[in-house]
């Protein structure tokens, strides 16, 4: 009786061990589709690196991966939403549906050569300072390898990538959510340039962004100023407002501001002025409350300057709705994968960009983070993936892409999105994507536990889109 159950125990244990170190087919099979894709994958992101188009502009970058996607054997339908550069490629058919979203928005005025110090590639172009063309082709490479899966019979399912532009400005997949494009699909996917390696844990703030307008009447400013009304005086009563009620808002609120029109010259009273305005905080409905008091803080300065004001809202993120359970999924393949390694160049190049920054030349970080407690506040910034995780559960990647003690949306990160350090992270991104893809697919209990823990949070809220009716705003160029 002893020696059996002792015997049982070993098998017990044996068994345990060898299905943790069972290696799947599925998940070698990804892996060898980026490494076989690797040079395509580089070369898309190299060419959107280069052409570093800004938001709803990305007529190239969404056609480079478009067409290999088309390439690839996946459906492609262009012009989603209303935006002719949103996209989707879809392969395979019926449940599950696994959605994954790549980015491919650059930045303005940061161009970038891809060198350790600070020169621009076209003087006054934009540039990857998010590294969004690596975001875009490292989707799109782990969206084929599970393609290939599908086509040889081996998952069932279909494989949906998003090709979501605009992510900097205006929010390109809120319009996207707004035509329910994600609604039928069962988990989604994404990942994002960083300087450490992640299952991301951590939500982003939500935030409202909003212009504010003052009509005034204009006068000689010295023959008659009485019968003038300056929007500029309503506009410095409303920043003035704005900057008091600072002192009662809670630490974790952001309100920024920049001045587009505050009249042309001295001597006239301005008719006009005009103030771009985002307020951010952890959730969406400490922004309602603090954007209420904003727009009675414009009614209340324009009364004391006799003028008119409007306030127009022009796009708005959701916090992250964050997945544990699918984070907890994604991290077991960032720990099979193992850390990214770095060639002693490569080390060398991250550590000239810390020192041009005067940052401490530690080197880059590939090393794969443990999974971290969820906080309470995030730290800054705001995303439109926000809104996707409000409508389908959403498991995020961070890898690196860049060194720390450097300034991100700046010049060294574009520089090393257009280089090896870049490219490494994303084709760690890609595989890691495509494993956690094989996960998903093959796992339906997965899918329940993770689908559960979306319910639990979401606890009923309707997803309503925080833009303006009508379309989104494409230039007319
Ligand atoms: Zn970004």
């Amino acid at each position: 009786m002893k020696l059996f159950r002792f015997l049982a125990l070993v098998l017990i244990a044996s068994s345990v061990f060898a299905q943790s170190k069972k290696s799947s087919p599925n998940k070698d099979a990804v892996i060898k589709s980026v490494e076989v894709h690797q040079q395509e994958l580089i070369k898309i992101s190299d060419a959107i690196w280069g052409y570093a188009e800004t938001a709803l502009q990305e007529h190239k970058s969404s056609k480079e991966l478009a067409d290999y996607a088309e390439k690839q054997g996946f459906k492609v339908t262009r012009g989603v939403a209303q935006m002719p550069t949103a996209f989707i490629a879809e392969f395979g058919s019926g449940k599950p549906i696994i959605g994954i979203m790549g980015e491919y928005d650059a930045l303005p005025g940061i161009s970038q050569k891809a060198q350790p110090t600070k020169e621009a590639l076209h003087t006054g172009g934009g540039g990857h300072g998010c590294g969004h063309n690596l975001f875009g082709a490292g989707s799109l490479g782990a969206a084929v390898a599970i393609k290939e899966l599908i086509q040889q019979g081996k998952l069932k399912g279909t494989i949906r990538f998003y090709g979501t532009p605009a992510e900097e400005a205006v929010g390109g997949k809120i319009y996207m959510a707004r035509d329910g494009l994600f609604n039928d699909v069962d988990v989604c996917l994404d990942w994002h340039p960083d300087i450490e390696t992640t299952a991301l844990t951590q939500s982003s703030q939500a935030m409202v962004d909003f212009i504010v307008e003052f009509k005034g009447k204009a006068a000689h400013a010295a023959a008659d100023p009485w019968n003038g009304r300056s929007a500029v005086d309503g506009m410095e009563l409303f920043l003035d407002g704005v900057n008091m009620l600072r002192e009662h808002v809670k630490p974790s609120v952001r309100m920024h501001y920049a001045i587009k029109a505050g009249g042309d010259v001295p001597n006239v009273v301005p008719e006009y002025a005009k103030v771009w305005m985002w307020v951010r905080d952890s959730k969406r409905d400490g922004v309602e409350a603090v954007f209420s008091r904003v727009k009675d803080i414009a009614k209340g300065a324009a009364l004391m300057a006799g003028i008119e004001s409007t306030i127009t809202i022009q796009t708005g993120d959701y916090e992250l709705l964050v997945n544990r359970t699918g984070a907890t999924a994604l991290q077991k393949n960032l720990e099979k994968l193992g850390p990214i390694i770095y060639t002693p160049e490569e080390i060398s190049f991250a550590k000239k960009i810390q020192e041009a920054s005067g940052g401490e030349q530690v080197g880059l970080n590939g090393a794969i983070q443990p999974l971290k407690e969820t906080e309470k506040d995030p730290s800054g910034g705001s995303t439109d993936v926000g809104d996707i995780s409000w409508i389908v559960p959403e498991i995020t990647l961070v890898a690196t892409t860049a060194p720390e003690n450097t300034a991100w949306h700046g010049w060294s990160v574009v520089a090393c999105a257009g280089m090896s350090i870049g490219h490494k992270g994303m084709l760690f991104a890609s595989k890691a994507l495509a494993m956690t893809m094989v996960d998903l697919f093959e796992n339906e209990q997965l899918r329940k536990d993770v689908r559960a823990e979306f319910e639990k949070k979401r606890n009923g809220h309707v997803y309503k889109a925080y833009i303006p009716d009508g379309p989104p705003p494409v230039p007319t160029n």
